[in-house]
């Protein structure tokens, strides 16, 4: 089951980020401590977006690799500063491929996005849902997987005018309803704000000295990580964090 990180804060370098802390994602990737529902590494792939300082459109770098393989992206980290940043390591599904496009973060515009999980019955249990997107949101779906799709809905739903917050809850309130017993821990941010679930897997939170950091599991063992309760919605900016249980969707949403 993948890991995944957000950070919103001052200038930060991604090897910072996410290769030195003494659990970062980088370890999360051969060694990770809470992985609810299967899975032992997540070496499938990785990911990583961020934003150069003062623009709004990310910059992301992903491929079909273990992070800890990939020299390229550890000299690279070093020198990448931002001060909104998204990544994620995959362990993919059973069933699903193992390419770069497979792998989050995947990216529209300002927006990056990921998933931590998997959408039971796919991809029969999605058909509904999925009838409802424009056509050409799923001809161009950057993979034949439950991630690719759901972060279709979602954006479906930015571009409609929801907020970050309002899309992750409604998109994942929608598949428990057809997909019950999901795993959807779904992350996003716009370069400015970020928001997250938790449904059945772990994610923790810290917030401090004017930023934000949301990790599947806690990079270190400072005592400010909070740990986010399962089936709620996350959604910070640098200077906040507000969680409250994921909403639920109307009959006329469902
Ligand atoms: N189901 C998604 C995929 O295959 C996410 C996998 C995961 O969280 N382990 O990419």
């Amino acid at each position: 089951m993948c890991r995944h990180l957000a950070y919103l804060g001052p200038l930060r370098d991604l090897g910072t980020l996410l290769l030195d802390p003494p659990h970062s994602l980088l370890r999360q990737s051969y060694a990770p401590a809470d992985m609810r529902g299967g899975g032992t590494v997540n070496a499938d792939g990785f990911g990583a977006g961020w934003y150069p300082d003062g623009a709004t459109t990310p910059i992301r770098y992903r491929r079909a690799i273990p992070i800890w393989a990939d020299a390229t992206f550890a000299a690279l980290a070093r020198e990448v500063r931002s001060s909104a940043v998204l990544a994620a390591v995959r362990s993919a599904t059973v069933g699903m491929p193992i390419v770069d496009t497979a792998c989050a973060p995947f990216a529209t515009g300002r927006w990056l996005f990921s998933h931590n999980g998997m959408v039971t019955g796919w991809p029969e249990s999605m058909v509904t849902l999925a009838t409802r997107l424009p056509v050409t949101d799923l001809l161009t779906l950057d993979a034949p997987t439950d991630s690719a799709l759901l972060w279709a809905l979602v954006r479906h739903r930015l571009t409609a005018g929801d907020a970050l917050g309002r899309a992750l809850g409604a998109v994942t309130a929608q598949v428990l309803a057809t997909a019950p017993a999901s795993r959807l821990n779904l992350l996003i941010t716009d370069g400015t704000a970020l928001a997250a679930t938790t449904v059945h897997h772990a994610l923790a939170v810290r917030a401090g000295d004017g930023g934000v950091l949301v990790c599947s599991e806690p990079t270190d063992s400072s005592r400010d990580w909070e740990p986010v309760p399962d089936c709620h919605l996350l959604t910070a900016t640098p200077s906040t964090v507000d969680v409250v249980p994921i909403p639920t969707t109307t009959a006329e949403e469902s």
